[in-house]
């Protein structure tokens, strides 16, 4: 049993199934995948991602404005916590700090980081952050605005090992997306190397990012399964292993994703 604990299913190419996500969806359980997070990018197309996750009990969603769409609307905290009531909706983002790929003045980034950071210290709800060459921001911002009241996860971590150290000190899961399959990503895996694998979570970020050996097509979440073989390898491990144990940290985290009546079977 595996999660994927970041993808974008209402972004997927689904051309390979005459433009239909069940197909998609089903090659993932196909491949043990049985829980996926779908990750809420803008507000205006939050009602896709919502109708996806009402539609399918494996899908979850979560609500946020990436901090690399300037030109989204911009969310506020009692918006996003409107939002974020939805019993489908289990944690705050994607936000953070991009300053890779952010150009000029990068205050508004900052500001619309600290209104995820709020949401999620009033609604409970875990953090999902994307950070890039923002590693001093982005975990100060996370000191002094969550108050040590807010957890959550590092997705598609790229950054270094004592950025990770420094997270996972304060709470905070690191997930390891398909980069770690590339060629050139050593330092990634160094990372995944030093981490317990009880601080990790696995993810695919669909339609991007396709792990070896499917790299340079459209991501989709079955690829899931090459992201935990890789960190399988990295733990000297076996993939069941990897599994269950990201499967137990998303849930720990995500805690509102968790089965009702998973401790009433019989
Ligand atoms: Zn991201
Ligand atoms: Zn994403």
């Amino acid at each position: 049993m595996l999660v994927d604990s970041h993808c974008h299913l209402d972004k997927l190419d689904l051309t390979p199934y005459n433009g239909d996500l069940q197909p998609a969806l089903d090659a993932a359980f196909a491949r043990q995948v049985s829980q996926l997070l779908c990750i809420g990018i803008d507000l205006d197309h939050m009602d896709e991602v919502l109708a996806l996750a009402e539609r399918h009990p494996q899908v979850h969603a979560s609500v946020g404005v990436h901090p690399l769409y300037r030109d989204s609307r911009e969310p506020s905290v009692e918006e996003l916590l409107q939002v974020a009531q939805h019993p489908r909706v289990v944690a705050i983002g994607e936000t953070g700090l991009d300053y890779f790929y952010g150009e000029g003045d990068l205050s508004w980034q900052r500001e619309r980081f600290c209104v995820h950071i709020e949401a999620a210290r009033k609604s409970n709800l875990p953090l999902i952050i994307h950070t890039r060459g923002a590693k001093e921001d982005t975990l100060s911002l996370l000191r002094e605005q969550g108050q040590g009241a807010v957890n959550g996860v590092l997705h598609c971590f790229t950054e270094d090992l004592d950025m990770a150290q420094q997270a996972v000190e304060m709470g905070f899961l690191i997930s390891i997306s398909g980069i770690v399959t590339f060629r050139n990503a050593s330092a990634l895996r160094e990372v995944v190397r030093a981490l317990p694998l009880e601080r990790l979570l696995v993810e695919t970020d669909a339609p991007w990012l396709a792990p070896v050996p499917h790299r340079g097509r459209k991501n989709e979440p079955q690829y899931v399964v090459e992201v935990a073989a890789k960190v399988a390898e990295l733990k000297g491990c076996s993939l069941e292993r990897v599994a269950r144990v990201t499967t137990e940290n998303y849930f720990r985290l995500f805690s509102k994703a968790q089965p009702q009546h998973a401790a009433a079977g019989h």
